[in-house]
């Protein structure tokens, strides 16, 4: 783990790279000062976890994740279960994050639950005021049960880093919780069975501003069929809650142009400064 030095020095190296020579974030500390220590010394309301985390550890189109590099290794699959009938989340899980991971225990209600090694959850805030949401786990999120912590987590890291929050402060989670075979997009069928759990997590969390991470994510909560690439900087709206629909950065590393990387940054400037407004 860096050191608070270490980080500020890449947090500048990232701002550098995306050819930002300043940076105004209309918070009450100056970006300057937001080292890993005095992101330490913000108010974080409640602590940052998944309410149950995961059982043994076993975590994109242009705007989507990378394809697999190689495919999941046949001998730590495990044996296809039979899947019982789907069975929609309960109306009652309103009490919170805790309530509805345990509603979705070990989740075989889609296909999705025959070759995952954990269900990725979230992680984060369960009272962020900001909200990322991709659409699935990669492989390795499926091998360790937190969203975004490969390649694609990193660069989300800097992202959040860069706009004044820690990882911590925000709250991270996907459309789908199992991993789709082969990084594929996942399919309507489990989009349709998987997506009202992360609605409940939207309901729980009650975020200021959402941040959808590419095609699927954006489709879903901002219930369009138009293209990322076009909807990716203009606001929408999620049952009252302001979206800001952005590339996902697994896309952003495979096409990793200066001009890509200034409408990332535009579009979570224009999020942060959505949060600061209250
Ligand atoms: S993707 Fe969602 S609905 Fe499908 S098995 Fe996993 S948790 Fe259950």
């Amino acid at each position: 783990m860096l050191d608070p030095r270490g980080e500020l020095a890449e947090w500048i190296r990232y701002l550098r790279d995306i050819g930002i020579k300043e940076l105004h974030v209309p918070a009450a500390a100056p970006p300057a000062a937001r080292t890993a220590a005095s992101a330490r010394e913000m108010p974080v309301r409640r602590p940052a976890a998944d309410p149950r985390p995961a059982a043994p550890r076993k975590g994109a189109s242009p705007e989507s994740r990378p394809p697999a590099t190689k495919p999941a290794a046949p001998a730590s699959t495990p044996a296809p279960r039979a899947a019982p009938a789907p069975a929609a989340p309960s109306a009652a899980l309103s009490g919170g994050l805790a309530a509805i991971r345990e509603e979705l225990g070990d989740c075989t209600r889609c296909k999705l639950h025959e070759r995952r090694r954990n269900l990725v959850f979230g992680v984060g805030n369960p009272d962020a005021d900001l909200m990322f949401v991709g659409e699935g786990p990669g492989a390795d999120e499926d091998m360790q049960g937190e969203p975004f912590v490969g390649r694609a987590g990193q660069k989300l890291n800097e992202m959040i880093k860069a706009i004044g929050f820690e990882r911590s402060e925000v709250y991270i989670a996907n459309v789908v919780k199992c991993r789709p075979p082969g990084n594929r997009d996942p399919q309507p069928d489990e989009v349709a069975t998987c997506s009202p759990f992360l609605f409940q997590q939207i309901e729980a969390i009650k975020p200021k501003v959402l941040v959808t991470l590419g095609a699927p994510a954006t489709k879903l909560l901002c219930n369009t069929s138009v293209g990322i690439t076009r909807l990716r900087g203009n606001w929408q709206e999620f049952r009252g809650i302001p979206v800001m629909p952005t590339f996902h950065p697994a896309y952003l590393l495979r096409a990793y142009t200066v001009e890509n990387r200034k409408k990332v940054w535009e579009d979570l400037k224009a999020a942060r400064a959505r949060v600061d407004e209250g």
